[in-house]
């Protein structure tokens, strides 16, 4: 029985008109899913009663079952949410100040398998569709963490969204819909290890979120050894993309940098960081190594030594800040996501929770 969950317009019209009913149906029937978050077709009351029946009858509404939460002091909040096609991914909610940012998964493990990341070591199982990457803000919203402001959506969960274009596009205009939760596009941002094809395409969308790129080296000999992507794409192509991305869409963008201790962190590395991002019309996010011990062989810098590479960018004219991790004490932070029985050797460490 098809999903009617994550349906875009088109295909809910294209449902409606097969039926004969008038496909203004569609509107009413996204804003009881996304907007009213009600899923029961029978309570849809501004719909004929024989369409209601028929919806019920003809689908299912499903948008995965939330499994486990797990809250961290700083108020971060990780779900586990079981999917509809099998498989487990986590969400994390990250509260800043007067700021709220739900960090989505858009696949169930991931393909890239970067070097730093656990999720990495998962390897892909497979892409998520948009109900179940529209389904992980449903459940947080359902149980009131995000309270009434505007909230932000980031792809920075499990998985490498630009591998799964189709379906997070799809969620990003879900997600941008005036008849759905109506976020702003800018509100939304996408994360990616850098498919430059893809973020070239995504520069030409109707409906475009802001875009995030990880750098996280200064050259190919070691961006190659840590992110495997960088053989197909390497630093050079990648930059291309990015000033693709600026000529196309006038948007300036985002670089993340994980900081690993004795490996990208030195003199040099903060040179050629300064050199390449001159003049970019983009800012960088310098994101301290979150450890995952037993794990992953990386340690961050020290702290003061993390403050002097922002102030050293920030002498040379690059637009820096350094992102704190939250939740890693849930073992939510970036990087640490992966659900622990799916790896090998799983139970080898203890959650904190
Ligand atoms: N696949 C996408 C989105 C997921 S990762 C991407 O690569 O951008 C989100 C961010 O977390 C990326 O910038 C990634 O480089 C960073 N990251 C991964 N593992 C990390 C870790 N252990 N500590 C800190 N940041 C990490």
């Amino acid at each position: 029985m098809a999903n009617l969950y994550g349906l875009d317009r088109e295909s809910l019209a294209q449902y409606l008109a097969d039926l004969g009913a008038p496909t203004y149906h569609a509107d009413q029937i996204r804003r009881w899913l996304y907007a009213r978050r009600e899923f029961d077709p029978q309570a849809w009351t501004d719909l004929p009663k024989s369409l209601r029946a028929r919806l019920a009858s003809d689908h299912r509404v499903d948008r995965g079952r939330i499994a486990d939460t797990a809250t961290a002091t700083d108020g971060t909040v990780k779900y586990a949410i079981d999917m509809v096609l099998g498989g487990r991914v986590e969400c994390v909610l990250m509260r800043q100040r007067d700021r709220v940012t739900l960090c989505v998964s858009s696949q169930v493990g991931c393909a890239l398998a970067c070097d730093f990341c656990l999720t990495g070591r998962m390897g892909l199982v497979r892409h998520l569709e948009v109900g179940e990457i529209v389904g992980q803000i449903s459940w947080a919203q359902d149980r009131g963490d995000l309270g009434e402001r505007p909230f932000n959506v980031v792809f920075m969960g499990m998985g490498e969204p630009l591998h799964n274009y189709d379906a997070v596009l799809a969620a990003v205009r879900l997600l941008t819909d005036p008849n759905g939760p109506g976020l702003s596009r800018r509100r939304i941002t996408v994360s990616t290890a850098g498919l430059a094809p893809a973020i070239e395409r995504m520069a030409r969308e109707p409906v475009r979120p802001h875009l995030a790129v990880s750098l996280n080296a200064t050259t190919d000999e070691l961006r190659s050894r840590l992110m495997p992507i960088n053989r197909r794409y390497p630093i050079e192509r990648l930059l291309e993309a990015c000033s693709v991305w600026w000529r196309e869409t006038g948007e300036r963008h985002t670089f993340e940098y994980v900081l690993l201790g004795g490996l990208n962190d030195s003199a040099a590395d903060v040179d050629r960081l300064s050199t390449m991002l001159r003049g970019r019309p983009a800012k960088l996010n310098l994101i301290p190594f979150n450890p995952v011990p037993g794990w992953l062989p990386y340690q961050a810098p020290d702290r003061s030594r993390v403050i002097a590479i922002r102030d050293t960018l920030l002498d040379r004219g690059v637009a820096v800040s350094i992102r704190w991790s939250r939740g890693a004490e849930a073992r939510a932070a970036c990087g640490q996501l992966a659900v622990l029985s799916e790896l090998s050797g799983a139970g080898t460490i203890e959650e904190s929770q």
